[in-house]
């Protein structure tokens, strides 16, 4: 079955019924006939009907063995750090999602979970990390917002070598355009709350595993800790899925249009696509992933205001996630990554001037024409 067929039949119908659609089962709880006889469903904490399918078919999707389901992103993210213990150190990212590190720098660190940060474009500096403390590296690729890619291969087989783990956040590729698992990741986290749900109408969280270890483990911790997604969300997100290719398609298609506006227009200074040929990830892209994703980073040149340009825009949006059919621009430095701190943000270019742009389903050519319009009202001349 190829993946656009998967999407639409990879959970298959209602067996009670023939209803084409999982149905939504709205309940707490099942009735057994006998002490320790029921159908497999006991309590919804620890398995749903609604969930279970949307767990199925992630795992389906990922080309992986188990799927778990999470009421948010960072519910997914947080139940997998879980899996870990006091004293041990997980490599990151350096420019890992804000929420991710907020968590980890913040939260996970009070239970002595301990942190280090690599340059994702260099995974040689991955290597002189590692130690017997380390037990897992968290990547995501592209980053976010600066959009640097990471060889998940290379990666994996640095962190394989050394008996540790590999963490990918798929957020902004999803299984359509990249598959980390058979690039040899151990885990696969989304939110799902971006493409997968794709209609900026929900928060969801999904992981994946591809091994019966691990998926033990996340199991355990998903119905001991609970923060396991409801089943209406469970079958939005389903209904999301459904037409991820259709989306992704013109997403990308979209983004590769604006993109090469803002290269040629002469108010945009720095901009961050790993579709361009120039960028230093392009090559690596193009070898692990089926597209250039749709999120697009760029900074003004002097002489354009930052705040007057986001008031100009007119048909997208300004503010928090990405990955919806609506175009959304974001302001990393206040928003996403406000809590990183600053001296870091500075380094890795997320400066106060970066804006970021996720490209959505409109007309390519009204998100032009909105782009160049704000970039008029940006003008300080
Ligand atoms: C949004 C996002 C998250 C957090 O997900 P929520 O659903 O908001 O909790 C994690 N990682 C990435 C890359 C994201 O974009």
């Amino acid at each position: 079955m190829k993946f656009e067929t998967l999407l639409i039949h990879g959970v298959t119908e209602d067996k009670g019924t023939g209803a084409v659609n999982v149905p939504i089962y709205q309940t707490s709880t099942y009735k057994q006939a006998g002490i320790g006889d029921n159908k497999g469903y006991e309590y919804s904490r620890s398995k749903n009907p609604t969930r279970e399918a949307l767990e199925t078919q992630i795992a389906k999707m990922e080309e992986g063995l188990r799927g778990f389901a999470f009421a948010s992103g960072m519910a997914a993210i947080s139940a997998v750090l879980m899996l870990f213990k006091s004293g041990d150190r997980i490599l990151l990212s350096e420019d890992i999602y804000g929420g991710t590190f907020r968590v980890i720098d913040q939260v996970f660190s009070r239970f002595n979970l301990k942190y280090d940060v690599f340059d994702p474009g260099d995974p040689e500096s991955l290597q002189q990390k590692i130690d017997p403390d380390v037990k897992a590296v968290l990547i995501e690729s592209p980053t976010n917002p600066t959009m640097v890619i990471t060889d998940i291969a290379a990666v994996a087989k640095i962190a394989g070598d050394n008996g540790i783990i590999t963490i990918v956040d798929n957020t902004f590729m999803t299984p359509y355009l990249q598959k980390p698992l058979l690039l040899g990741a151990d885990i696969v986290i989304h939110s799902a709350t971006k493409y997968l749900g794709g209609h900026s109408d929900l928060i969801a969280g999904l992981a994946v595993v591809n091994k019966e270890e691990l998926g033990d483990r996340l199991y355990f911790i998903q119905k001991s800790t609970g923060g396991i997604l409801g089943p209406v969300d469970s079958f939005q997100v389903l209904k999301g899925i459904k037409t991820l290719a259709v989306r992704m398609d013109r997403h990308l298609e979209n983004a590769a249009r604006v993109a090469g506006y803002l290269r040629d227009s002469n108010a945009v200074d720095k901009i961050y696509y790993p579709g361009f040929p120039e960028h230093p990830g392009h090559g690596i892209q193009k070898k692990q992933a089926e597209g250039f994703g749709a999120v697009i980073a760029f900074t003004l040149k002097p002489g354009y205001d930052i705040d007057k340009f986001v008031r100009g825009l007119q048909i997208i949006a300004l503010g928090e996630s990405l990955g919806g059919v609506e175009s959304l621009m974001t302001h990393p430095a206040t928003m996403s990554h406000g809590s990183m701190p600053r001296e870091l943000r500075q380094r890795l270019g997320i400066t106060d001037g970066l804006v970021r742009l996720s490209v959505g389903i409109e007309s390519a050519q009204d998100l032009i024409d909105d782009l160049q319009h704000a970039l008029e009202c940006a003008s300080i001349h």
